[in-house]
């Protein structure tokens, strides 16, 4: 069972705090702005209105007394208001000379820091809070003559602006709720159906039983390139493994059935001596039989405890230097022995150069022993067997060549694989098991280095070791520089 949050609930999860950053940052912006405009709004009305005073200061009638005037400008002004604002006049003293009848008024005061503002020329703009009323004040230097002559108190409650401001939030509340229910809702959906085939894939996986091979997953062409990608992967581990399970399975079958042949044999034999009487000659002939029976058995077990222990890199190799040629040499005189039996002549086409490799020496002569004995094996009396080999760039090739029954075209990719051979009743008698070309190309790619094989039916075969070199003799690198 899977612990913890889905992959889906993740998701959401992490996109729904981003979004929520982002829409919540983003509204408080917009908050925080839509409150200066407002704001700058009603500074910019208490500033013409204290401007309409100056007007209306002016058009008042110059007989009535200095303090009748002024009160009377206010009055006006007031009125022309419709009594929204809080007015109070002070002389440039800051003496109170009238106010209007607003609610507010008594909560509006000249403070000394505004007085020194007016008193050079400044407008003072304030926000206050008095007895739990917000308010916005403005107060305005009258100057005449270069002179301050009044100061006029303007106050304007902020209650409105609250309002719209609060209306304003509301409405962002909202906005980004629904925003963020919708996007919860739509990336809920998307995301099933994203991840939805991921699901079959493991419903797919679970239902396989360890039986039946593994069958590929085939996504729907519209799902995502990246779920494409994990089905293929899928797909492609899905193949190897049953490559695997069905090389495993061939691998133990064909064990068992290389060891039944040689032990019903054995016990064919031996039930067979024991029934009759037997002179010594014949029980002789049978035992030396049996014995062939057991050594036969004993290379099989041996090699194929070699192929699994090079499989687990048990298997070490003792790397020393080692002259190419005179391994070829050593090996090309073991191979006209093995030939002469089958009157084949064995030929080594000799080369010159002084070639060094890095290389296990044993599993070397062990590689070219059994291309050799093949060669020999599989090429009729009085043929031929060729050893040659070159080297270019920083590899050195050797190669097995043969004028024997050779291989069809549809064998040579397997002849490779363990226990393949060709024709495995003429095989048997010969020894051959199959896992002499097996053990060669281990060899081959244990040492970086690469086997092919290429071959005409009827004419012969020529198997191709590459293998990379340690250096050259420095006097045959010179003699190539030249
Ligand atoms: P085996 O022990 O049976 O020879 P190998 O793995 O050495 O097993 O070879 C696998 C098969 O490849 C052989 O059974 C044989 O049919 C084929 N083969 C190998 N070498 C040659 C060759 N030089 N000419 C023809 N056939 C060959």
């Amino acid at each position: 069972m899977p612990t913890g949050l889905s992959l889906k609930t993740r998701l959401i999860l992490w996109s729904l705090c981003f979004l929520t950053l982002v829409l919540g940052g983003g509204g408080f912006f917009w908050y925080y702005t839509q409150e200066r405009q407002l704001l700058e709004r009603l500074d910019a009305e208490l500033l013409s209105t204290a401007r309409d005073f100056v007007c209306l200061y002016n058009g008042i009638a110059p007989d009535a007394s200095e303090q009748q005037t002024y009160c009377q400008t206010l009055n006006q002004l007031s009125l022309r208001q419709g009594g929204q604002l809080a007015i109070s006049l002070y002389t440039a003293e800051g003496r109170h000379l009238c106010s209007n009848s607003h609610p507010h008024i008594q909560l509006l005061q000249l403070a000394d820091q505004t007085q020194s503002a007016t008193l050079d020329g400044r407008n003072a703009y304030e926000s206050l809070q008095v007895a739990g009323t917000q308010l916005r004040q403005l107060t305005y230097p009258v100057i005449r003559d270069g002179k301050v002559i009044l100061q006029l108190q303007l106050a304007s409650p902020l209650k409105d602006l609250r309002e719209r401001l609060f209306l304003f939030s509301l409405l962002l509340a909202t906005v980004t709720a629904m925003t963020l229910v919708c996007f919860i809702v739509l990336q809920w959906v998307l995301l099933s159906k994203l991840l939805n085939p991921l699901k079959q894939m493991a419903a797919q996986i679970n239902q396989s039983n360890d039986d039946e091979p593994h069958r590929p997953y085939l996504l729907p062409q519209s799902s995502p390139a990246e779920l494409h990608l994990l089905a293929e992967s899928y797909n492609r581990l899905t193949e190897r493994l049953n490559r695997s399970v069905q090389q495993a399975r061939q691998f133990s079958a064909d064990v068992t059935h290389e060891l039944r042949t040689p032990l019903t044999i054995l016990r064919g034999e031996t039930e067979l001596a024991l029934c009759k009487d037997k002179d010594k000659a014949e029980l002789q002939k049978v035992l030396s039989n049996n014995l062939e029976e057991i050594s036969r058995m004993s290379h099989l077990i041996e090699d194929l405890l070699l192929l699994s222990k090079s499989e687990l890199g048990e298997v070490p190799l003792r790397m020393e230097a080692l002259n190419l040629g005179s391994l070829l040499d050593e090996l090309f005189h073991q191979a006209q022995i093995l030939g002469t039996e089958k009157q084949i002549q064995v030929e080594l086409q000799a080369s010159n150069a002084q070639v060094s490799l890095f290389a296990d020496g044993l599993r070397l002569r062990q590689l070219f022993l059994n291309l050799l004995s093949n060669a020999i094996k599989y090429t009729p009396e009085g043929g031929r067997v060729g050893i040659s080999w070159t080297h270019k760039g920083g590899s050195a090739q050797i190669s097995v060549e043969d004028s024997g029954i050779g291989i069809d075209q549809a064998h040579l990719e397997h002849i490779f694989d363990r226990f393949y051979r060709i024709d495995k009743t003429r095989n048997r008698g010969d020894g051959g098991s199959g896992l002499g070309l097996s053990i060669a190309k281990w060899i081959v790619d244990a040492h970086g280095g690469s086997i092919q094989a290429s071959s005409i039916p009827g004419q012969g075969s020529k198997f191709t070791v590459t293998l990379p070199l340690t250096h050259l003799h420095s006097e045959q690198q010179k003699k190539e520089s030249e």
